[in-house]
Formats: C-alpha cells, structure tokens, sequence
C-alpha cells in the first residue's frame, strides 16, 4: 500500500525506544504501510524517585520529538506513572511513600502537557491481575487524583487497567465524574470493540487492531468513534508480543480496499478523534 495514502492512520498505543528492537525504524516501518500519527506511551522504568521517573519523561519526551524529525511521523506523548511502579515501590517502601511518589509523579506529568511537552496523561490506571485490597484501594485513588490532574491541564489520561467490559467503563466513568474529568477525556487503552452507548459508558475506547474487533467495532459505532491501536512495544526479547508495528495501517488499508471501511470512517478513527483528544499535531499551528 502506498505510503501517501489519502487518509491519516492513527496508532493510539505506540512503545517505540531508541535502543529497543527495531527502535526508530519501528516508526519508519509503520509509516512506510500508511500510518501517519502515533500516541507515544513511556514504558515504565520502575524507578524510586520523582526526580528519576522525571527524568525518564524527558527522555521520552526527546525521543518524541527526534521521531517527528526524522520521520514526519505526528507524535502525541503520553507520560504518566505505570500502575506498577508505585506497587512495586510499596514492596519495599510502603504504600504511604508509594502514594506519595506516585502522586509526584503524576504532577510531573500534568506539568510536562501544560508545558506542551506532553498531551496525554498515561498508560496510568490499576494493575491488570489480582493485587490485595490495599493495593486496589490506593491505586484508584491514584487513578482518580490523576484524572483530576487531567482535568487541571485540559489533557486526556490513557487508562492501563485489567479486563474491562461495560461494568468497569462505567466505574471509570464514574470516577472521572468525581474527578471533574469529562467522560470523553477518558480513553480506555487496550479496549475491546465497547463503542455502543451502554458500553462505553462516555469513555473513549482505544480498540486493539484485530480484524474481527475492528469489524464489530465499526458494526456498533459505524460514525467511528473510537480508535485503534497495536500497544506495540519493541521489546528484543518478546519482538510481536502484541502486534507487529504495522498492524494498524495494515488494518485500516485493507479494510477500506475490501469497502469494509469507509473514507469517512477512516477519518474519523484516524485523525478526527486523535486530534480532538490531543490536540494538533505538534509543531502544527
Ligand atoms: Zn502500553
């Protein structure tokens, strides 16, 4: 498929590392199958500070931009501390000092998107497996001083959380009401096809890229509001562990040569909803 294709192709969950797998050619093998714009999601680090996890933002952040430089690539970042970092700094810390750097931390990531240096407040949210019930406790007050961190710098957060189904969409959804955070600031990353009214629940569903997803994605919300994403993450020792860096472009290509995916539709999963969640491009006007 040309690479100049006529519509944008958006991968809402992109890990991409200088000295991963594939590293910037990563981007260049998404962009080379059509894809024009990516939300760049830091990888957890597991560090003990907020000085550190600050750190690792920046070079996030720096990494960002030498994408959109060397490749044109639009580039949203997300930065935001993991779930697991702070459970695993309560290991050994405790949970008071965990709360405390993870609550650091999400402040360094407001101030990160009110510099404009980031757009998106994530992957954040509660760890995917089984935890004690302390740990579930703080880590939802975490996740919900983090959306009302959100709400304070007018930034979307990017939810990393177990399972979900339409009972968890309105949990969070619930939660971003006390927040102050608006339903649709909310997206839920690696998100079955949710996209109907009563299962979305308001929230943003960030579908991963599987062709029958995507078909019942665009059955249930044919206006396409939703987005779609491979949660790739250039990891040497697990290469494809989610989706191959192309997938998303791959996809969306296909579909529409099939006629199983319309311009309209394309436009809206591609550029319509990235733009109104992040922002322009960055460097755009
Ligand atoms: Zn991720």
């Amino acid at each position: 498929m040309s690479p100049d294709a006529a519509v944008p192709v958006h991968d809402n969950h992109f890990h991409c590392k200088p000295d991963g797998w594939k590293g910037l050619d990563a981007v260049r093998e998404f962009q080379a199958a059509g894809g024009t714009s990516i939300a760049h999601v830091r990888l957890p680090a597991y560090v003990r500070t907020v000085e550190d996890f600050e750190r690792t933002c920046r070079d996030h952040v720096a990494f960002g931009r030498r994408i959109r430089e060397e490749t044109g690539v639009t580039v949203w970042t997300a930065v935001g501390p993991y779930p697991l970092e702070p459970l695993k700094l309560a290991e050994t810390e405790g949970w008071d000092a965990a709360e405390d750097f993870a609550r650091g931390c999400f402040d360094v990531a407001a101030r990160l998107c009110e510099e404009g240096l980031a757009h998106c407040i994530g992957e954040v949210g509660r760890p995917h497996f089984e935890v004690d019930s302390e740990a579930w406790a703080r880590s939802n007050a975490l996740l919900e001083y983090g959306m009302g961190r959100a709400r304070d710098v007018g930034v979307p957060v990017m939810l990393h959380t177990e399972h979900t189904e339409p009972t968890q969409m309105a949990e969070f959804g619930a939660m971003a009401d006390r927040a102050g955070l608006a339903r649709d600031r909310v997206i839920k990353h690696y998100c079955g096809p949710l996209v109907r009214d009563p299962e979305h629940h308001g929230l943003v569903p960030s579908v991963i890229a599987g062709r029958s997803n995507i078909r019942k994605a665009l059955a249930g919300s044919p206006e396409g509001r939703f987005l779609l994403e491979t949660d790739y993450i250039d990891e040497p020792t697990r290469p494809n562990v989610v989706m191959p860096c192309d997938t998303v472009p791959k996809r969306v290509l296909g579909l529409m040569q099939n006629g199983e995916l319309s311009e309209q539709q394309a436009w809206s999963i591609g550029s319509e909803w990235p733009k109104r969640l992040y922002g322009p491009a960055p460097g755009e006007a």
